[in-house]
Formats: C-alpha cells, sequence, structure tokens
C-alpha cells in the first residue's frame, strides 16, 4: 500500500494510490468525499437527568428508525441473509439490559447521555480490539458505527446519504450500513482508508455488485468532492486527477473487463473439463452464509472450505450444536446437489481470543485442531451439527492445522462417539460423509499418505504451508516480501502432497489463496490436483483456463516448473504462459499494463 506522484505538476497531479481490492470492477467518475469527523465526546454533570433521558430515547429510536431502512433496503436488494448484519445492529440498540445500564448511570452519575453511551459501548469495543484476530476487530467496528450512530442523533446531527450524480464514495472507514444506505443513489464505487478485503462492507459491495477498494490509508486526505478519480476494484488502485491518457487507458480497460466478466459469467456452470477430458472440480471458500447466492452465478461445484470459526465471531460465543446446525443445514441446502466442506472451528493464530492468556507465539500455540482437541465436547457438538445437516445436503468434514497422524486419528474418535449419539438418538445423518485433512503444517505435508490413510481427501491450505514453510508470519508486513507461495520449496511441497495423496487413493484439493491465482492454475492443473477451491468471484476465470488447457500439456510444463529453483523464474515462466495463452484473462487479473 504505497503512494506515488506519478506526474511532477503541482496543483492536480496524477495520484496513485494502492490499497486492497475489495470488489471487482472498473469505475471512472467524480469523488463524494464522506467525512466522518471523529465524534469527540465531552464529559457533563447534569442537573436534570430526565432531560439525558429524554434525549437518550429520542436518540434511540432516530437510529432505530435508520437501522430499520437500512436493513429493508439491505432486504430488498441482496436477501435476508446478508441483511442480518443490520438486524443484529438493530437488537444492540433495543437490549434492554445494555439501554436500561446506560439510563441507571444517568441518572446515579448525573452525567450527559453521550457520555454514558460512549463509556458504555468503549468497554465492548476495547475488549474486542485488543484481540489479535482481524475479525474480531471488524466486529469491534460494527459496533462502533452502533455507538456513534446514538451519539450523532444525540447531537441532532445527519450523516450526508443522498448524492447527484454517480459518484465514487471517498470515505475513511466503509461501514455495512454504507455500503448499502449509499448504494440506493446511482454509486459508482467505494474508496476507503482502512479495512480489508474480509470485512462485511466488502463482502456487501461484492454482492451489490460495487467496485471498491479499501485500505488505501491516505484516499480521504488527497481527495475532494468533484475531484476525477479511477478506481480499479481488481488491482486496488485508485487514481486521482488522472491524465488524459490514464482515462483513456482505463476506459479502453473497462470495457474489455466488464465483456470477459459477461462472457465468462455466460459459461460459468459448463464443467471444468480439460481439452482432453479430466475434469476438475472447482469450488467456493466462504465465510458467512451470506456468501451463498453467490455459488450459483459463478458456477462453484460447491463449497470447498467453509470458515466455520466467523459464526463465533458474528455471535461473539462459540455457538451451540443447534445454532451451528441451522446455519450449516441453510448451507448445505443451498449448495446442494453439490457438497459443502465444513472446516472445523480454526481458532487460534490470528483469528481469535478464546483463551485468556495471550500467547508469545500464537501461529506456533493452540490453535485449529489442537483446541478442539483439548475442547473434545466443543468438537462433538460441532460435528453433531454437521452430521444432522448432512441429511439435508452433501457435507463433509475437515480439520485444520494437522501435525501429526496421531491428532486425526484422536478427532476421527470423537466424530465416531457423535455418529454413536445421533445413532442412539435416532437422528437421521449420511452415513458416508467424508472426513478430509488441510495440508498446511510441513510435518502434516511429509506424513500426507499416512494421514490420507485415515480419511477421504486432502485440502492444501498454502497460506499456512507458506508461512511454515518459510517461516514467515502470514500477518506480518515487515517480512512479506519474504511470503512467496511460488517458492520452489512449497511448490515442490505442493507436489510431494498431491503425490502421497494419490497414492493412497484419495483426491487432493487446495483451499488456500493461490487455489485462486489465476497464474498459478495451469501449474497446479499440471501437478494433478484434482480440485480448486476459491473465492466465488474468480471461479468463471480458472473454469475457463482449466477448460482451456489440455491436462498432459499441463503435467509437462508443471515438470519444467519444480526443476526451476528461482521464485523469480518461476513467476516469469507462468506470467509469460497466461500473456499468450489467456491474454485477457491476464491484463484482467493481473498486469498493470493494457491489452493492445
Ligand atoms: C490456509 O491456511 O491456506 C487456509 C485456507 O486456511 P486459513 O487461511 O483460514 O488459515
Ligand atoms: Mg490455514
Amino acid at each position: 500500500m504505497s503512494f506515488e506522484i506519478s506526474e511532477h505538476s503541482a496543483a492536480s497531479e496524477e495520484i496513485v494510490l494502492r490499497g486492497v481490492p475489495a470488489s471487482p470492477g472498473i469505475a471512472i467518475g467524480k469523488a463524494v468525499v464522506l467525512k466522518k469527523d471523529g465524534i469527540v465526546v465531552e464529559e457533563r454533570s447534569v442537573d436534570d437527568p430526565s432531560l439525558e433521558l429524554d434525549r437518550l430515547q429520542k436518540s434511540l429510536e432516530r437510529s432505530t428508525y435508520e437501522l430499520e431502512k437500512v436493513y429493508n433496503t439491505a432486504f430488498e436488494k441482496i436477501g435476508s441473509d446478508k441483511a442480518k448484519i443490520f438486524e443484529a445492529q438493530l437488537l444492540m440498540i433495543s437490549d434492554p439490559i445494555f439501554v436500561d445500564a446506560i439510563k441507571r448511570r444517568i441518572v446515579a452519575e448525573r452525567k450527559n447521555a453521550e457520555f454514558v453511551v460512549a463509556d458504555e459501548f468503549s468497554r465492548q469495543i476495547e475488549q474486542l480490539r485488543k484481540s489479535d484476530s482481524e475479525i474480531f476487530k471488524l466486529r469491534a467496528f460494527e459496533i462502533e458505527d452502533v455507538r456513534n450512530r446514538i451519539i450523532r442523533n444525540l447531537a441532532d446531527a445527519k450523516l450526508k446519504s443522498r448524492f447527484e450524480g454517480t459518484p465514487i464514495v471517498v470515505t475513511s472507514e466503509l461501514t455495512p450500513a454504507d455500503a448499502v444506505l449509499l448504494s440506493r443513489n446511482a454509486v459508482l464505487g467505494y474508496a476507503s482508508d482502512f479495512g480489508g478485503a474480509r470485512s462485511h462492507a466488502s463482502i456487501l459491495s461484492r454482492s451489490l455488485g460495487i467496485p471498491a477498494v479499501v485500505g488505501l490509508k491516505e484516499a480521504t486526505k488527497h481527495a475532494h468532492d468533484g475531484m476525477d478519480l479511477i478506481l480499479d476494484g481488481y488491482r486496488g488502485v485508485v487514481v486521482m486527477n488522472p491524465t488524459g491518457s490514464t482515462v483513456k487507458k482505463y476506459s479502453e480497460r473497462k470495457s474489455w473487463c466488464e465483456r470477459l466478466d459477461a462472457e465468462l459469467l455466460v459459461e460459468a456452470n459448463e464443467p471444468a473439463l480439460t481439452t482432453d477430458g479430466r475434469r476438475i472440480f472447482v469450488e467456493a471458500n466462504i465465510e458467512l452464509l451470506e456468501e451463498l447466492p453467490l455459488l450459483k452465478p459463478h458456477g462453484a461445484d460447491g463449497v470447498g472450505l467453509f470458515r466455520t470459526e466467523t459464526l463465533i465471531i458474528n455471535s461473539e460465543a462459540i455457538p451451540d450444536e443447534e445454532t451451528q446446525f441451522e446455519i450449516f443445514k441453510k448451507a448445505a441446502e443451498e449448495a446442494y446437489p453439490n457438497p459443502v466442506v465444513y472446516r472445523t472451528f480454526d481458532i487460534g493464530g490470528d483469528k481469535m481470543f478464546v483463551q485468556d492468556h495471550a500467547e508469545a507465539n500464537p501461529f506456533l500455540g493452540w490453535r485449529g485442531i489442537r483446541m478442539m482437541l483439548d475442547r473434545p465436547e466443543l468438537l462433538k457438538d460441532q460435528f453433531r451439527a454437521i452430521l444432522r445437516a448432512s441429511a439435508y445436503g452433501k457435507c463433509k468434514i475437515m480439520y485444520p492445522m494437522v501435525a501429526t497422524v496421531d491428532e486425526v486419528t484422536r478427532a476421527n474418535e470423537i466424530f465416531d462417539e457423535a455418529k454413536r449419539s445421533l445413532d442412539s438418538q435416532k437422528v437421521n445423518y449420511d452415513k458416508k460423509i467424508e472426513v478430509g485433512v488441510m495440508i498446511e503444517i510441513p510435518s502434516a505435508a511429509l506424513l500426507s499418505k499416512e494421514i490420507a490413510r485415515h480419511v477421504s481427501f486432502l485440502s492444501i491450505g498454502t497460506n499456512d504451508l507458506t508461512q511454515y514453510l518459510l517461516a514467515v508470519d502470514r500477518t506480518n508486513e515487515l517480512v512479506a516480501n519474504v511470503y512467496e507461495e511460488f517458492h520452489p520449496a512449497v511448490l515442490r511441497t505442493i507436489k510431494y502432497i498431491i503425490d502421497a495423496g494419490h497414492d493412497a487413493g484419495v483426491k487432493v484439493a487446495m483451499c488456500g489463496e493461490m487455489a485462486g491465482n489465476p497464474l498459478a492454475t495451469v501449474m497446479l492443473l499440471g501437478m494433478g490436483l484434482d480440485e480448486f477451491s476459491a473465492v466465488s468471484s474468480v471461479l468463471p476465470i480458472l473454469k475457463k483456463i482449466i477448460r482451456d488447457t489440455n491436462y498432459k500439456s499441463a503435467r509437462k510444463f508443471a515438470r519444467q516448473l519444480l526443476k526451476i529453483d528461482s521464485p523469480a523464474e518461476i513467476k516469469k515462466s507462468l506470467n509469460e504462459y497466461l500473456k499468450t495463452r489467456f491474454e485477457r484473462i491476464y491484463f484482467t487479473t493481473i498486469s498493470e499494463e493494457n491489452l493492445d
């Protein structure tokens, strides 16, 4: 995420900002800057607390009215599942315990309503912020949004949500409510200083089909209303004050990107069959039920990874069996007849919180299956929930962060216990349900064949596999240049896992980020990978590449690549390959250059 001034002219120089691509598409238009001045709350003593209670009541009513509007718009545009975030915000406002606590403090402490509201919310927010988990920090952000809404309404201030024309909205933080409410205008795109691709606001932007780039750091510093802007949601780039030639370049790119997207979506539901007849399964990674409606239009052959730990974040606790069952059942029904692979909670690492003490090295600590094996009752509940859902669709189960064969056999024993408990209660489930293991720790990679003997499939998690093979923290920007999925050690390990899985007679999938990188598709296909699982929007591209590739030639190409010992050389070959064979895909997703 850097910032460069590409031309040295004074007042309106072209500025290029780089952030995180959050929703694909290219937008060219004028900026509208949505100012969200920091909320300053003063502590005041009041003589008459009843006046404060009155103000609080009015603010809560106004906030409820606003949130209901957001909820209804979200419901109409993108359906009930996605609108749920706002239901949760509404619940927060109407929670009698929470509201009563605020009221009691106003009366007892004789303080102004803003101060008590801010103080009460801050406790929750601070607790979540302290967590190492990116997702918990996002949750804090949502609670903060509710707090700011109530405080803004106490001050009777209105946020601008109606715009003329077709703007690109630039803001410091895009909240889920912003993403929905602002979409009632003819918004062309969203650009924000903060945020990540996995935030709710980013997911909503993708569902609304509005291109977005987040995490630009300094977008609001440079932007002003009416400024010319280009937003590239494929690569995460925003150009301010573009020159005539930049506008021309992006206008051309925009039209051929749109054509390519439209063409690929038409054929997205064709199977991914290589020219010489090898069938590959291309599936979606999901974190939330809200992503399920994306499966069919993008041609997903099912869900290859459901990161179930996201449920904990959404409910702020480990959901009970019944709650999990309802969610898993919905996913199974929606994906049917295709399968859903439910990964058991991968808590720990950068993802959580449950332990009371901070670990010195959370990525090497109490994480994934290790934690669940220490809490067998939680694992059993989750197994029972998935097993019960399997009566409504095709379900599979997968264990994360496995390092030893013994972990697999112990988890399998708990799985058998869960089955027996359902049998004794005469509860129906799929007796042939498959269990698999994520291979994402080097020791598990070396033991792939032995592990495969105890399960029905393997799925390679390249995000962690790269982290652990290269000893590089996947979240540390200081060593981001060392984090290299195309490192020969990573590629050779992937090949080793695929071969070992096949020797043991099981299918091998990949659900790490590499599976969704078009640069890697032909190489992985040539290594013999059976299934790719990646974010929905990229699936039509992967299918297109697979359908236009000959498996035998891909094998030969992969063999050559595996002999190279420099990541740069490997990537050079892959870039050349994609550029010559899949020029339009290359220029849409990889290259900074225009298609001539
Ligand atoms: C992986 O490690 O590659 C993976 C898919 O799991 P996560 O990113 O959730 O750790
Ligand atoms: Mg992982």
